[in-house]
C-alpha cells in the first residue's frame, strides 16, 4: 500500500481539492445558486402535465425571465404537495404511461422509500441524476473526512450495504430501493475507484438478497481482508450493529472458513458461494488469531471487537442520527475508542446535507445544505406551547422560506422541487439551523415530521419518544443490562387509551426494576397535553412490554419479506400495523404498567 493519501494516488489530494473548492464556491452567494437550480429544473421539465395544471397554458419562457420573479411566480402558483398528492402521477408512470407528466425526459427507474417509517413504501421517481448526486456527496464527504482521519491508498472498506431484489412495474418500469440502483450503478464502481477504497465484498454478495447470508460473507471477507481494512461502514447504523450481534454467534464458523479457505454450507446461494469461494484462501495462522481474539473478546461482552479484529480501521461511517441514535450505545461498546463519523442526510427523494466535521461527536453533527441538488424551502415550524388545538396539529406553521432566508435557533419542515419532477414536495422531516457554512444552512436532524403517539389531546414525535425510552433505559445499565430496540403503540381499544412501549432488553432485570423504568417513562414525557391527560386520567397508565429476545429480528424479517432492504431499515418507532403488533404481543413475555399520576 503507498504512503497515507484518503484519495489513493498523486491525484487525491487535488481531487478532494477540487471537490472542496467547489462545494465552497456553490456554498457562497446561495440564493443566486438555488434560483439558478430551480431555474435548470423548471426548464428542463417545460411543459410536463403537472406544471400546465398549475401554470395553465403560459408557455413561460423561463431562460428570459428575471430570477427571483421566476422565483417567486413558482412558489405562488405551484402549491405544497405531499406524496400523496403526487402519487396519481407516480402511479400513471408505474403504469407505463410515458407521456411527460413530471419530467419531459421519460422516467424509466423508481425507488421504494424504506416504507419502516411511514408505514408503507412509496414510489419515487429515479433517474441518473440521483446517482450522480450520491457519487458527488459521497466525495465531498469522503475528502472532508481525510483532512481529518486520512487513509491508505488502495485499502478497502468493509461495507455492511445489501440490495434488495429489484423488480419490473405494472407498465414495465424497474423498481427498487435508491440504494439498490445506487450499488448497481455505474457511479458505485466510479466511487470505489476516485476514493481508492474498494469494498471487501463483490456485488453477488451485496445483491444476494438474502441480508443473513449477506452478513456472513461481509463478515468473513472482512476479516479475510483484516489488514487492509480502513474503515467500516453501512447506510444506517442499524445495520452494523446487527451485523456485529450476528458475529458474536457465528465466529467459530468463519474462522472454520478462514482456517479452510471454504464458505459454510449456511450459504446456500450458488452465486454468491462461487464469488466468495473464489476469493478467500485458506489461512490457518489468522484463524487462529481471530479465535484467540474472540475467546479474549467474549469475557468482555465484545468490547472493542472492532479495532481489535481490524486494527487499521480509522473509523467508522454511517448514518448515526434521527432514529439511529439508540445504536449509538452499542456501537461505541463494539468500537471502543475507535472515532464514530455520522453520514450524510438525505432521502430517496433527493441528498439534502453532508457532514463536514467528522471529527464531531454524532450527536452533535450538522449538515451543510446541498444548494445544485434541489430547490429547498423551508416551512417554520413553531410549538405549540399549549395543549390548545386539534390533537392532529403538531407544530404551528408559518409560509415557506427560501434557503437564503433561514434563521440560526429555528424548527422547519423541509420542501423539495428535484431534479426527478417532485414540485413542492413536503419531506416530512423536521430539522433545526444550526448556523451556516458560507452561505448555506447547516441542520440539525430533529425527528419525522409525523406525529407518533396521539391518544387525544397529546403529542408526542420520535424525538420526544426517543428521549422518555433513553431516560427509562438507564435503569438497565445500573443493573447490567441493556435496551436492544424498541417501539411504541397509541392504545385506543379500550377507554381511557395509554401508551404501549415495547422493550426488548439483553441481559436479567429484576421486575421491581422495570416497574421503575415503566414509571420513569410515563413521568419522563414533558408534552402538556400528555401531563394534563394523565392528571385526569384521560389517558391511562403506560404499559411497558418486555418481549422475547430476537423478537426485533422477526419484525426485521417481516419488514424485509415485505420488500423492504436492509440498507435502509429504521425501526418504526411507533406502530399501528396489525402485523407487528401481533408479533410484539405474540411474543410479550411481562407486562407493566406505571405507577406515576396515581
Ligand atoms: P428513506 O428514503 O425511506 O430511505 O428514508 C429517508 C429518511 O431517513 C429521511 O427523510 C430521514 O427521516 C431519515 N434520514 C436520512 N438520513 C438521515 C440522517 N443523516 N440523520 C437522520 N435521519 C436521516
Amino acid at each position: 500500500m503507498e504512503a497515507e493519501d484518503s484519495n489513493g494516488n498523486g491525484n487525491g489530494r487535488s481531487n478532494d481539492h477540487d471537490i472542496i473548492r467547489w462545494f465552497d464556491t456553490i456554498s457562497t452567494n446561495v440564493a443566486t445558486v438555488q434560483r439558478e437550480t430551480l431555474r435548470q429544473i423548471l426548464e428542463l421539465n417545460r411543459g410536463v402535465e403537472y406544471l400546465k395544471k398549475w401554470f395553465g397554458d403560459k408557455d413561460l419562457d423561463i431562460r428570459e425571465m428575471d430570477a427571483c420573479e421566476m422565483e417567486s411566480l413558482y412558489t405562488s402558483l405551484v402549491p405544497l404537495a405531499s406524496h400523496e398528492d403526487l402519487e396519481p402521477f407516480i402511479q400513471r408512470i408505474a403504469d407505463g404511461d410515458t407521456s411527460p407528466i413530471l419530467t419531459q425526459h421519460p422516467i424509466t427507474t423508481l425507488s421504494l422509500s424504506s416504507g419502516t417509517t411511514e408505514g408503507r413504501q412509496k414510489f419515487i421517481p429515479f433517474t441518473r441524476h440521483s446517482s450522480e448526486t450520491t457519487l458527488q456527496i459521497f466525495r465531498l464527504a469522503a475528502a472532508y473526512r481525510s483532512r481529518v482521519y486520512p487513509t491508505r491508498s488502495k485499502g478497502r472498506i468493509l461495507e455492511f450495504i445489501y440490495s434488495s431484489k429489484r423488480f419490473k412495474t405494472g407498465g414495465g418500469l424497474m423498481a427498487g430501493t435508491a440504494t439498490t440502483h445506487y450499488f448497481a450503478s455505474e457511479e458505485f464502481r466510479i466511487k470505489q475507484e476516485k476514493t481508492k477504497l474498494f469494498t471487501c465484498s463483490p456485488h453477488e454478495v451485496i445483491s444476494s438478497g438474502d441480508y443473513k447470508q449477506t452478513t456472513y460473507c461481509h463478515l468473513l471477507l472482512g476479516l479475510f481482508f483484516h489488514k487492509e481494512v480502513e474503515c467500516i461502514t453501512s447506510t444506517f447504523a442499524y445495520s452494523i450493529v446487527q451485523a456485529f450481534s450476528s458475529f458474536e454467534e457465528q465466529w467459530e464458523d468463519i474462522c472454520k472458513d478462514i482456517k479452510e479457505g471454504n464458505v459454510s454450507n449456511k450459504i446456500t446461494l450458488p452465486k454468491m458461494r462461487k464469488a466468495v469461494l473464489d476469493i478467500i484462501e485458506p489461512n490457518p495462522i489468522l484463524a487462529s488469531r481471530i479465535e484467540a481474539i474472540c475467546e479474549g473478546l467474549q469475557g468482555s461482552d465484545w468490547f472493542g471487537l472492532v479495532p481489535k479484529l481490524w486494527p487499521n480501521a480509522k473509523y467508522v461511517y454511517s448514518i448515526m442520527t434521527g432514529s439511529m441514535q439508540h445504536y449509538l450505545k452499542k456501537l461505541r461498546h463494539y468500537c471502543g475508542s475507535l472515532p464514530l463519523v455520522s453520514a450524510e442526510y438525505g432521502s430517496t427523494e433527493s441528498w439534502i446535507g453532508v457532514n463536514l466535521d467528522p471529527s464531531l461527536e454524532p450527536e452533535k453533527v450538522t449538515f451543510a445544505v446541498m444548494p445544485t441538488f434541489s430547490y429547498f424551502e423551508f416551512i417554520p415550524l413553531y410549538r405549540q406551547d399549549q395543549y390548545s388545538g386539534s390533537g392532529s396539529v403538531d407544530f404551528i406553521e408559518d409560509d415557506p422560506v427560501p434557503l437564503s432566508q433561514v434563521k440560526v435557533g429555528q424548527e422547519y419542515e423541509i420542501v423539495l422541487t428535484t431534479f426527478t419532477g417532485l414540485y413542492r414536495y413536503r419531506l416530512g422531516d423536521v430539522v433545526e439551523v444550526s448556523g451556516f457554512h458560507n452561505e448555506t444552512p447547516k441542520l440539525k436532524f430533529i425527528c419525522r415530521r409525523k406525529l407518533l403517539l396521539v391518544v387525544n389531546i397529546d403529542k408526542n414525535t420520535e424525538k420526544d419518544l426517543q428521549l422518555v425510552v433513553e431516560r427509562g433505559s438507564q435503569l438497565l445499565s445500573k443493573h447490567r443490562a441493556e435496551l436492544v430496540d424498541f417501539t411504541s403503540h397509541a392504545k385506543l381499544t379500550h377507554q381511557p387509551g395509554h401508551y404501549v412501549i415495547y422493550w426488548e432488553i439483553k441481559g436479567e432485570v429484576e421486575e421491581r426494576v422495570l416497574c421503575e423504568c415503566c414509571r420513569e417513562m410515563d413521568a419522563s414525557f414533558v408534552d402538556p397535553g400528555y401531563v394534563v391527560s394523565r392528571r385526569t386520567n384521560s389517558i391511562g397508565p403506560l404499559e411497558l412490554c418486555i418481549v422475547e429476545r430476537g423478537t426485533f429480528k422477526k419484525i426485521l424479517d417481516y419488514f424485509i419479506g415485505n420488500g423492504a432492504a436492509l440498507s435502509q431499515f429504521k425501526t418504526p418507532r411507533c406502530t399501528n400495523d396489525q402485523t407487528l403488533l401481533k408479533i410484539l404481543d405474540l411474543y410479550a413475555v411481562k407486562r407493566f404498567r406505571s405507577t406515576a399520576y396515581s
